[in-house]
């Protein structure tokens, strides 16, 4: 039986590896880093300290989630999203890294129209673990902030989340089949929608399949959806001067923006992701 943590760590990664897992060494290490509470300079350095058998039991039943496909992340409760600590709940899509060039990109337009605005707003559309608006409100500390989502699971993480980083004062959370419930008008309104093909969906690696929660995928027989309503409808509740903005899949952008186009917006921004794929489009109204 283990007993080091050296030998531990190299045990979960064997024992992942054969379950055929890809990242099995970084898995391993992360697993145990977030369960054992250490840091990477204490993974080294008491290397060979030795894991009393209620550490190793809470580090094999990680194991044995993971080997069933269960995302690291999940596994933990919580992940990293631009420097906030998220948790993650069984109704939140779990934040992406890709996510992240989008709320780049608007925290350079949130500065542009916090400089014109009193008090700007922004609303974020299905906002999930609060991801996306709890960033931008974490970088733009004149704005606040509506996140709505259909979830009401998904509104209590993201209510949490807002509490644990700080931001809990400048961020509301409503029910809201997309603008069904809101009133008022916001200087930036962002969504990163479901916009998955309902057929496509079967064919996800089990991370996303099975853990990700199917209304933050499903995007319609096209998966263009949930974009077809916001572009109709999000006139009503955007300030003049405002930006709206959208993370879409790879190969959605032309689509993307000829939805936007017909009811009345141009594309501001196009967003490519880390992988150099095209993942966000900022629009403004022609008019404005
Ligand atoms: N980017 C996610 C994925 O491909 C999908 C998220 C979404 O539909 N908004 O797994």
């Amino acid at each position: 039986m283990t007993d080091t943590l050296a030998h531990l760590l190299a045990d979960c990664r064997r024992e992942l590896e054969a379950a055929g897992i890809d990242n099995s060494a970084m898995d391993a290490r992360t697993l145990i880093l977030g369960i054992l509470q250490l840091t990477p300079t204490e993974l080294v350095l008491k290397a060979d300290r030795q894991i009393d058998e209620e550490g190793r039991t809470r580090v094999h039943a990680a194991i044995q989630r993971r080997k069933a496909r269960e995302p690291v992340h999940r596994i933990l409760g919580a992940r990293e999203f631009y420097g906030l600590t998220l948790e993650l709940s069984p109704d939140t899509l779990e934040p992406r890294p890709d996510t992240e060039v989008l709320v780049d990109a608007l925290v350079e337009h949130g500065r542009r129209i916090g400089q014109m605005t009193e008090r700007p707003r922004l609303l974020d559309l299905g906002t999930g673990t609060g991801a996306i608006a709890l960033a931008l409100l974490h970088e733009l500390p004149d704005f606040s902030g509506l996140g709505i989502d259909i979830s009401q699971g998904a509104l209590e993480t993201a209510r949490r989340n807002a509490d644990l980083n700080g931001i809990g004062e400048r961020f509301e959370t409503m029910c809201s089949d997309w603008f069904a419930q809101i009133s008022g008008c916001f200087d930036i309104i962002v969504s990163n929608p479901p916009y998955i093909r309902s057929d496509v969906i079967g064919t996800l690696e089990p991370e996303v399949r099975d853990f990700d929660p199917l209304a933050a995928l499903d995007g319609g027989p096209d998966g263009l959806e949930p974009y077809r309503i916001i572009a109709r409808d999000a006139d009503a509740f955007l300030n003049r001067n405002g930006v709206l903005a959208v993370e879409m899949g790879f190969d959605q952008k032309q689509s993307v923006d000829d939805i936007f186009s017909s009811r009345g917006y141009t594309v501001l921004q196009a967003v490519s992701d880390y992988g150099g794929n095209d993942r966000a489009l900022v629009f403004k109204r022609k008019s404005d």
